[in-house]
Parts: structure tokens; sequence; C-alpha cells
């Protein structure tokens, strides 16, 4: 006999505002001393004591930032979360609670947004986070969500992205490029697929770079490792956009210029041979590619002997005096503008 498989639709309709708010948060556990108030009241309620409070919020919307077509509601709960918590890491912060903010279109039955929710527990789950409260509303067409993060550190503590200074070490957490060849990977199989259902694509070589794409984690290890060795960063930003914009972002912040060294940037193995799959140049990609979440610092020289050791840690160049523009020196040893993004980001000086 076959087994009816359709999934169940729960229509939203069938719950009300409220009964949808109360099935989507009723698992939602407070963990945290400094969360005084979490879902249920007008606000929620956090105390930092004598810390600093850091807040950041990142707006994700269906057809811009997500194709549901190859994105499991699941994933995407769980990487909306980590968008926010990078920002937090990136500020040298430890993220403690998040505001969840959805709108969605009656075409979503209540199993999706369950699905939805399933990602989100668990990204605070893994990264010990109270879900403190959030808004949820109808949208004409397609979902929306916004999450905001809050953290906390010590004042002195904070990193901006105006501390860099001339002469210091431009260091880069993890590798980069993978999570665009990601969407690259699952967009070409999508097309696949439309043509031809049936196929079953073997993704297996492909599996870091999807994970990259779909599952990406926030380097809540970096500012911890970083505190452990003894160095505080004189600058820091996420890596969201690429390393063209990051750089570009941080050296204007900071009124400084940078050289960075193309045989220098960590890539995977995974990464170097699809690029070479897909013709597309691997430098370009990690320039440009974006959605990494890895973190981009500088250091004093002097704390060199702490990181240079450390796997997780690439010092990629340094920074130069502001007036001396910021550079790539490809493997050639010529010296290339960093131009902020786009396929072209690389023109002959
Ligand atoms: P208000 O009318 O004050 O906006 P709501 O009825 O929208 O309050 O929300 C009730 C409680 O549920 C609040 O604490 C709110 O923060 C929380 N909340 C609402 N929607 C969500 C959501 N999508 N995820 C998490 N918490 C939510
Ligand atoms: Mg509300």
């Amino acid at each position: 006999m076959i087994e009816d498989k359709q999934p169940q639709r729960t229509p939203l309709s069938s719950l009300g505002e409220f009964g949808l708010i109360d099935h989507l948060t009723k698992n939602f556990n407070i963990k945290h001393e400094s969360t005084i108030k979490g879902i249920g009241d007008d606000a929620a309620v956090v105390d930092f004591k004598d810390q600093q409070c850091v807040v950041t919020t990142d707006l994700l919307v269906e057809g811009v930032h997500f194709d549901l077509s190859y994105v499991p509601l699941k994933h995407l709960g769980y990487k909306s979360v980590m968008v926010n918590l990078s920002d937090v890491y990136a500020m040298n912060a430890t993220p403690k609670q998040i505001t969840v903010s959805i709108a969605v279109s009656n075409r979503f039955p209540l199993e999706a947004l369950e699905e939805l929710y399933e990602g989100i527990h668990t990204a605070a789950k893994v990264y010990d986070i109270d879900v403190i409260g959030g808004d949820t509303t109808s949208s004409q067409k397609g979902l929306l969500i916004s999450i905001t993060a809050l953290g906390h550190a010590p004042k002195e503590d904070i990193v901006y992205r105006n501390g860099a200074k001339d002469n210091d070490l431009v260091v880069l957490s993890g590798d980069i490029g993978g999570a665009y060849l990601g969407l690259q990977v699952l967009e070409r199989e999508n097309e696949v697929f439309k043509v031809n259902p049936n196929n079953q694509p073997d993704l297996s070589m492909y599996t870091y770079l999807i994970e990259r794409q779909l599952k990406p984690e926030a380097r809540k290890d970096v500012p911890k490792l970083l505190k452990d060795l003894g160095v505080k960063p004189t600058s820091m930003i996420d890596v969201s956009d690429g390393l063209s914009s990051e750089i570009i972002h941080l050296c204007k912040s900071s009124e400084v210029g940078a050289t960075l060294y193309e045989d220098k940037i960590p890539l995977d193995p995974t990464v170097i041979s699809t690029c070479e799959e897909f013709e597309l140049d691997s430098t370009t990609i990690a320039l440009s590619g974006g959605e990494d979440y890895e973190l981009l610092f500088t250091i004093k020289q002097e704390d060199y002997d702490k990181i240079k050791a450390n796997p997780s840690l690439t010092i990629i160049g340094h920074i130069t005096p502001k007036n001396n523009g910021i550079y790539l020196v490809t493997r050639g040893e010529t010296k290339v503008e960093i131009k902020a993004r786009g396929w072209n980001s690389l023109t002959e000086e």
C-alpha cells in the first residue's frame, strides 16, 4: 500500500495571530540572568549591569536575500540568526538575546513557520541565546524576517571598525569564497531540476560549499580565542559582503590604506576545484563573493607571535597610510587596486 505522503498544511488563519505567536514561541526558555523579561509583555527588559550593550539588526526579504526554491526554511531560520550574531562578534562582544519579527503571506502554512522556528530554535540553543520577543504580521507577498540581536561587553573590550593604524597586520579567520560558490551550485541544480525533476544530482563533492551557503556559523570562537591569546584587535568587521567591500569599509572608517596579498588569501581546496569547474577566478570569488561570515580584523605588529601559529587565523596583509590606497599584490607581483564589488573588481593600477 502506498502511504499518502502529502505534507500537512494548516492554514495560519485557523490559529489567529495570538494563537500563532503562542504556538511558535512556546518552546523558548529564558537562560540568561541578563534577561529580566522575555516574551509576553509590551517589551522585553535586559540588564547588562556595568557592561555596554551592543545592538544590531538585519532584514531578510524573500526574492532579494533568499530563494525558497532551494533554501530549506529550517536553514533560513538558522542563517537569519547567524547573520546577526556575526555582527555582535564583530564588535568583540557576546550576543545574549534576539528578537524575531516575521511578515508572512497566506501562501505559508503553519508547518512552514514551524520549520523556520526550528532553525531559529537550534541556533539559539547552539549559540546560547534567549529569544525575548518579536512581531508577527501578514505580508501581501512572500516572507520577511527581521532579527535584532543584543549583546554585551566591557567598554574596553569593544572593537570598532575605525581603530586600524599604519603597519597593523590584517587578519582573516577561516577561509572565504565558499558560501558564494555554494549558491552557484544550488542555483545550477535548481535549473537542472526545473528541466528534469527526476534527476537526482550527486552533490557530495560540494558538501562544504553548500553548508557554507545554507548553514553558515558565526565565529563565536574568534573573540574568545583572541582574548585567550591576549590580543585585542585594533579594528574588526565581519565578512558579509565579500573581502573587498569589507577591507574598504574598514580602511575608510580607520582612514588608512591596506596592502593584501593574493597568495595569502585562505581558500578551501573545494573552492579552488569548483572555481576551475565553473571557470571562475578564485581570487575574484574570494574578494567579491560574500556571505562567509568570517571575521576580518587588524592587530598590532607586536601581537604577531601570539597569533602566527593559529590554524584558524591567516595574516593576509598590512595597513598602510591612507594615501597609499587599498591594493592587492597578485601572485604575479602586480599591484591592483581593490574596488568595491562585482565581477570586474580588479583593475590594473
Ligand atoms: P504587541 O501587541 O505588544 O506588539 P504582540 O501581541 O505582537 O505584542 O506579541 C506578544 C508577545 O510575543 C510579545 O512579547 C512579542 O515580543 C512576542 N512576539 C510576537 N511575535 C513574535 C515572534 N514572531 N517571535 C517571537 N516573539 C514574538
Ligand atoms: Mg506585535
